[in-house]
């Protein structure tokens, strides 16, 4: 799909969403069939015969062959909650619809909840589109670079060699045609031979047509099997060069996301999972319309995450 046709594509509209997820019953049903596209299945004994409780918050299921009860959001990342299903799914539809990303702060007040809520609730949803975005390698044609974001509050030097910045390798593939399709960012502890060897290990296929500038680290994707191409700038800025189109975007798209939206996020710490999501919503963009129900699956597919968990710096990611 062209540029263009991607960024007017209809989506969905808020009226929309409303339509689809503005009860309760809609949100809890819409759940169900996230959790149980064959039908209800016991998560302790596989049976699938079953009646139902009304618990406290949502209605219970309870097998009828081992008697063990659960609820729609048991085993997710929704687990335990005392939100209301609606606010999950106008964060969900929030989340996804925002190109550049949303701070908690914007959740707070538009799902109408108090800051840690709104942190918790935004911080879990971002874990589930990580975790799925953790699922994939780039294929092909993959051009790569590397990028620093945090540390703005003190001050220091831009670009490669800062200081309090935190290194990203920056990543997407192109078709054959020479469009953007899958984007991977992830955080490195330097830009060393031995990193990038293993980011690459994690992200790429065997066989993936790399081309970066000439920093030298990146010579080793070829340890993973890919074959790697140096371009050599001869006077002009490497940012110019057509060979960095896309990659340049996917970073410049990145920094509008992080200085517009994120400026107090506590880069170092949570780095990884705002990085995921913004992939997430990147590598989906062919389909705006679907972004809800994915992230649905997403959140219903991802384990649950205490608090103290989403607040310890890797563990979580
Ligand atoms: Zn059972």
């Amino acid at each position: 799909m062209a540029m263009n046709r991607i960024q007017f594509q209809a989506g969905m509209s808020l009226s929309q969403f409303l339509e689809l997820y503005g009860t309760e019953e809609q949100c809890h049903a819409a759940l169900e069939v996230a959790r149980w596209p064959d039908g209800f299945r016991c998560p302790r004994c596989g049976a699938e015969d079953h009646g139902h409780v009304n618990g406290r918050r949502h209605r219970r299921y309870q097998c009828r062959s081992c008697r063990h009860q659960t609820t729609v959001t048991a085993g997710t990342i929704m687990e335990a909650t005392k939100l209301p299903l609606t606010k999950w799914f106008q964060a969900f539809y929030l989340i996804g619809d925002a190109k550049t990303g949303i701070s908690s702060l914007s959740l707070k007040r538009k799902l109408g909840v108090n800051y840690r809520t709104a942190w918790l609730v935004h911080n879990k949803i971002m874990q589930a589109m990580s975790e799925r975005e953790e699922a994939y390698v780039l294929h092909g044609r993959v051009q790569i670079d590397d990028a620093y974001l945090g540390g703005e509050l003190n001050g220091g030097k831009a670009g490669r060699g800062s200081e309090n910045k935190v290194p990203i390798v920056a990543a997407v593939s192109l078709d054959d045609a020479g469009h953007p399709i899958h984007a991977k960012l992830a955080k490195v502890e330097t830009f060393s031979f031995a990193a990038i060897a293993d980011w690459a290990q994690e992200a790429l296929a065997k066989g993936c047509e790399v081309v970066s500038d000439g920093l030298a680290c990146f010579r080793a994707v070829t340890e993973v099997g890919c074959t790697h191409q140096a371009v050599i700038v001869n006077g002009r800025h490497p940012k110019d060069l057509p060979e960095f189109r896309w990659i340049n975007t996917v970073i410049s798209n990145l920094k509008t996301s992080f200085s517009g939206t994120f400026h107090a996020l506590r880069f170092e710490k949570y780095g990884d999972r705002y990085l995921g999501a913004f992939c997430y919503r990147f590598n989906r963009r062919f389909n705006l319309e679907c972004m809800t129900d994915r992230i649905v699956h997403a959140a219903c597919n991802c384990s649950a995450r205490p608090e103290r968990l989403l607040r310890e710096a890797e563990l979580a990611t």
